[in-house]
């Protein structure tokens, strides 16, 4: 099949260059590239240097109904596939996915500032994802059979729910958008995906290099902003679903417009992972836990280890050890080499909202023990921030910051612990940290968030949930209940009497 426009492949070579690139990219709609009907764009942006790399078009109503009335079109060829088929062409865009893995890795580290060795991670988690929900496809779609009233057989069906609606965040753009169309496509669905405005590239790539693989239509690219593209989709009446990874705000608007059509809407929202450190944790274990899963990625997770409740009697302990880690970060331009392992954030705004947290927080009383501000030069850089001394209720350790800033607050017991971490209106992740087998065996069950890691953070297993309570949202990403949450289920009951037979208590 020819792919007319190929717009990200284009950027390719001019990436690494520093300067405005102005190409401006198209949507991705019914197999290949299209401009759309809008007239506006929005650039996108390098934020180690500050730079723009290409413009990204503000997608229409307009073109959302036409990816809509794409996917719709393609929604029977594809549902009636059977699962092996289906899952064949998965596995074949995760081998050409794998065959370009070192531009995704490159595209994603320019788009979002995440240094190369976590996009190569991102790379790899959504070909695993792939691959997986290849599998699972295969083994979750058998139907179950039985006579539950006599004459009569009963049969589960599971069906996909038809064109799914997919609306991603900027913190992990090809990753989310992987986590949400493997499931979707594998249970037999078709999508139109909307990535954040902000980073749109890896999305649009991944469109582009399927474009051989995945039927016309089955995966289709609308840009543009949230309330405009985004509310589209969750208004739209052939869209049979939604699904959001992005902040309450969004997964509110979304829930809330999609109440018109009633169409059914998967979560995954913010978080505040609080991290419980025991008096008799490994603390130089806790340490380098939170060096990793609370300033990778800039802090910019919504399953950060941001917020540490530590026993009183540790805490300076804690504090010394992980403030060495911290400041041992090699922290620039991804750009520079692999050795780079925190990047900036995303962009001004975002740099501009994590510093006004920093100085509220000051303003509260916080002390910062190492970081508390942006570094001089260009980039959306801000360096990794410990914060102590904070009042109860304080906002930085209510409020979700997103950005490289770790809150150490103290507690004198395990019911006090477990009553602070719950205090939040989050409940995506939270993890313990104790050699206690009876703590460790006993928190997990009282601590009100969908994962619990207990002397570890951050860790992920595709074939494990994931997915939040309270104003996290629900619906569950990964493994088998993710491939659930994008079917419906039906009951199909056979009756076997013949009417001539039939006593009037169903038996023959
Ligand atoms: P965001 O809410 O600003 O944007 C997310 C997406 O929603 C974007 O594509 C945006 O355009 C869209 N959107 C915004 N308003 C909308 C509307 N009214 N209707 C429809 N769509 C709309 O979030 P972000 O700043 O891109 O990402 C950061 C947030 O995402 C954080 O809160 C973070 O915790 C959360 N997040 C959650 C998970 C998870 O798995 N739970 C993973 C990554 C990020």
């Amino acid at each position: 099949k020819h792919v007319p426009h190929v717009p990200v492949a284009h950027l390719e070579g001019d990436l690494a260059q520093v300067g405005a690139n102005t190409a401006v990219l198209t949507h991705f709609v019914d197999g290949a590239g299209g401009e759309g009907t809008g007239t506006e764009t929005q650039p996108v942006f390098n934020p180690a240097t500050g730079q723009p790399i290409a413009q990204a078009r503000c997608g229409t109503p307009a073109d959302v109904d036409t990816a809509v009335a794409a996917a719709k079109a393609a929604l029977p060829g594809w549902r009636q596939r059977t699962p092996k088929d289906r899952a064949d062409v998965l596995l074949r865009a995760a081998a050409v996915l794998e065959a370009n893995a070192e531009n995704l890795a490159h595209l994603e580290s320019v788009n979002t500032g995440k240094p190369m060795p976590l996009a190569r991670d991102d790379v790899a988690g959504t070909i695993d994802t792939l691959r997986f929900m290849a599998g699972a496809v295969r083994a979750q779609l058998s139907l179950s059979a039985g006579e539950y009233v006599s004459g009569r057989t009963s049969m589960i069906v599971r069906e996909p729910v038809g064109v799914v609606g997919a609306i991603t965040p900027w913190n992990y753009p090809l990753l989310t958008a992987a986590w949400k169309i493997a499931p979707i496509l594998a249970a037999g669905n078709t999508c139109v995906l909307k990535p954040s405005e902000q980073t749109p590239l890896t999305a649009l790539r991944m469109a582009e290099l399927l474009a051989d693989v995945l039927p016309a239509g089955v995966l289709n690219v609308v840009t543009g902003t949230g309330p405009v593209v985004g509310e589209a989709l969750a208004t739209h009446p052939d869209v049979a679903l939604v699904s959001v990874t992005g902040s309450v705000r969004s997964g509110q608007a979304v829930a809330g417009a999609a109440a018109t059509t009633l169409k059914r809407v998967h979560l995954e929202l913010g978080g505040k992972a609080p991290v419980l450190v025991f008096a008799d944790a490994d603390l130089d274990a806790v340490a380098e836990g939170i060096r990793f899963a609370g300033f990778g990625n800039s802090g910019q997770d919504c399953g950060a280890a941001c917020r540490i409740l530590v026993e009183r009697s540790v805490h300076d302990e804690l504090v010394k050890r992980l403030v060495s880690r911290v400041e041992s970060l090699a922290v620039g331009d991804p750009a520079a080499g692999d050795h780079i392992e925190m990047g900036p954030v995303v962009s001004q705004a975002h740099r501009d909202s994590v510093l006004s947290f920093l100085d509220r927080a000051i303003a509260e009383g916080a002390r910062a023990v190492t970081g508390g501000k942006a570094p001089e030069g260009d980039g959306y850089f801000v360096l990794p921030t410990v914060l102590v001394d904070l009042p109860d209720g304080a906002e930085a350790t209510r409020e979700e910051i997103f950005g490289p800033v770790v809150t150490v607050e103290t507690f004198t017991d395990e019911d006090a612990a477990v009553e602070a971490a719950n205090s939040t209106a989050y409940g995506l992740s939270a993890s313990v940290w104790t050699e206690d087998a009876r703590r460790a065996a006993d928190l997990p069950g009282r601590l009100d968030f969908g994962t619990v890691w207990v002397n570890d953070h951050l860790a992920f297993a595709t074939e494990m949930p994931w997915g939040g309570f309270k104003s996290s949202g629900y619906g569950r990403d990964l493994s088998a209940y993710a491939l659930d949450d994008y079917s419906r289920t039906k009951h199909v009951m056979f009756n076997r009497v013949r009417p001539a037979d039939a006593d009037g208590s169903g038996q023959s």
